[in-house]
């Protein structure tokens, strides 16, 4: 991709109106579009990480034998009515009538409809378990819309649901969602603490959240800070590997305010290991039994010919608030630099010849170099305006691809000035950098 060709409307300045940093970059580089209060267009640069997310989100869900499906944003007030929660849930929902003076919804969330589907489609224990999920857009009128796509009234979600037969297997179910968000924040490279949570509208009595630390984030957290020094590689998809898995985090002290007890904090946490801070609540997870199955009449025949209602759980992970939390985490703001994981990055890599009126050959070095990078699946941006080298990475580092090849003057085709963000320039033949791309690619 050509620079002077990608939709990109960099500022040269923060704009005044973003207060933390990932709202400041993703306007300054052109991520997003303010549509109205809270809600968004997403920018090509914006996109692709926003897509890149989402995939990696896809493949954990997959990975745990979750199946995708697709339900609408709008919804019936009926299924709500049923629930209990249409009056409940007040002013957040967006409610909407449609010409037949039907009262329909922009769904907030999904608990309703998928119970309803799953209700009509499934009658017999030996179906279980069923694990369901989307990927969709919510709408929630949020009264205070802020940070930019952190908290918008529309956003992008993955959000998951059991069926399970009995408390137990349910909790089974609830265990392979930890497990599988664990893994899907580790390859975004942000450190995720489930954190114990309250249910709050949801409902339910067992519910983790999962929280990045950030000064800016909406969380208040109080843990104790050797569960950063867990991590969950060995974890094998069975029971009994699972179960020990959450114990191993349950056993520190970790809850945001809504749990918070400093008795019990000051307690049972020792005072060299206590942290109090702020963080983002990046996915949220919980079981809930049969709280809406059995107001929807959601029920399976069990062996013996019994017959009871199914025990469900929901699983969220906010994929658009992801992208400023991982500006949050990475964007060194003193030097503005952005330090996209690969993962993630909108470009793996930047190629940045030196280009002036009488000279053009840098450019016809970088093109070339672009084909070869293509044929390896490596996606370059090549900046080929004739702006000054100094602008030039001011610019790069903002977009923040990982990797940088400088095409100067000096640089003959066979040693190039390379540069891994944030390391010392090397000097490398082309085929060496594209090995090394390759092999962090495939850590991935
Ligand atoms: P919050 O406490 O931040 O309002 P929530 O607890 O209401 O979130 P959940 O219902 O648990 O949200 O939604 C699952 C995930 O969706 C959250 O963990 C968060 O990452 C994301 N999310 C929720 N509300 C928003 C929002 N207004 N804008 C962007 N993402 C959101
Ligand atoms: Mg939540």
């Amino acid at each position: 991709m050509l620079l002077s060709k990608l939709f990109i409307p960099i500022l040269k300045n923060n704009p005044s109106e973003a207060k933390i940093k990932s709202h400041q970059l993703m306007l300054r580089v052109g991520m997003i579009k303010q549509a109205s209060a809270g809600i968004y267009s997403w920018l090509p640069l914006g996109f692709k990480v926003m897509k890149k997310i989402e995939e990696i989100v896809r493949q954990e869900q997959n990975k745990i034998g979750a199946q995708e499906i697709l339900m609408p944003t709008i919804q019936s007030s009926e299924i709500w009515k049923e629930s209990g929660r249409y009056e409940d849930y007040g002013e957040e929902m967006l409610r909407i009538k449609d010409r037949q003076n039907r009262e329909m919804l922009y769904g907030p969330t999904n608990e309703e409809q998928v119970t309803e589907i799953f209700r009509s489609s499934l009658k017999s224990y030996k179906s279980l378990p069923q694990l369901l999920y989307h990927i969709q857009w919510k709408f929630r009128d949020e009264i205070r819309p802020r940070f930019g796509i952190m908290r918008g009234r529309e956003f992008y979600m993955k959000d998951a649901y059991s069926f399970d037969v009995s408390d137990e297997e349910a909790f089974y179910s609830y265990n392979k969602f930890f497990l599988s968000y664990l893994r899907t924040f580790k390859r975004l490279s942000l450190t995720a603490i489930p954190m114990a949570a309250d249910t709050g509208p949801i409902g339910g009595n067992l519910s983790h959240e999962f929280i990045i630390l950030a000064d800016t984030g909406e969380s208040k957290i109080f843990t104790d800070k050797r569960i950063f020094d867990l991590n969950s590689n060995d974890t094998k998809l069975e029971k009994n590997s699972l179960q020990q898995m959450r114990k191993k985090y349950e056993q520190y002290y970790s809850v945001t305010d809504e749990k918070f007890s400093k008795e019990e904090f000051e307690k049972v946490v020792s005072e060299e290991n206590r942290l109090i801070t702020k963080g983002i609540e990046v996915g949220h997870i919980f079981y809930f039994g049969d709280k809406y199955s059995k107001a929807m009449g959601a029920s399976v025949d069990l062996p013996g010919g019994k017959k009871d209602f199914v025990k469900m759980g929901s699983y969220g992970i906010g994929v658009s608030r992801l992208v400023g939390a991982i500006i949050e985490a990475k964007y060194d703001n003193k030097n503005e630099i952005m330090k996209w994981p690969l993962s993630v990055a909108p470009y793996d890599l930047a190629l940045v010849p030196m280009i002036n009126k009488n000279d053009s050959s840098a450019l016809e070095k970088a093109i070339n170099m672009y084909k070869e990078l293509v044929k390896n699946n490596i996606d370059s941006l090549i900046d080929d305006t004739e702006e000054n080298f100094s602008s030039k990475i001011k610019k790069m580092n903002l977009i923040g691809a990982p990797y940088q090849i400088i095409i100067g003057k000096k640089s003959d085709n066979d040693l190039l000035e390379f540069k891994e963000i944030g390391k010392e320039t090397e000097n490398l033949p082309l085929t060496k950098i594209i090995e090394i791309i390759k092999k962090q690619k495939n850590l991935n």
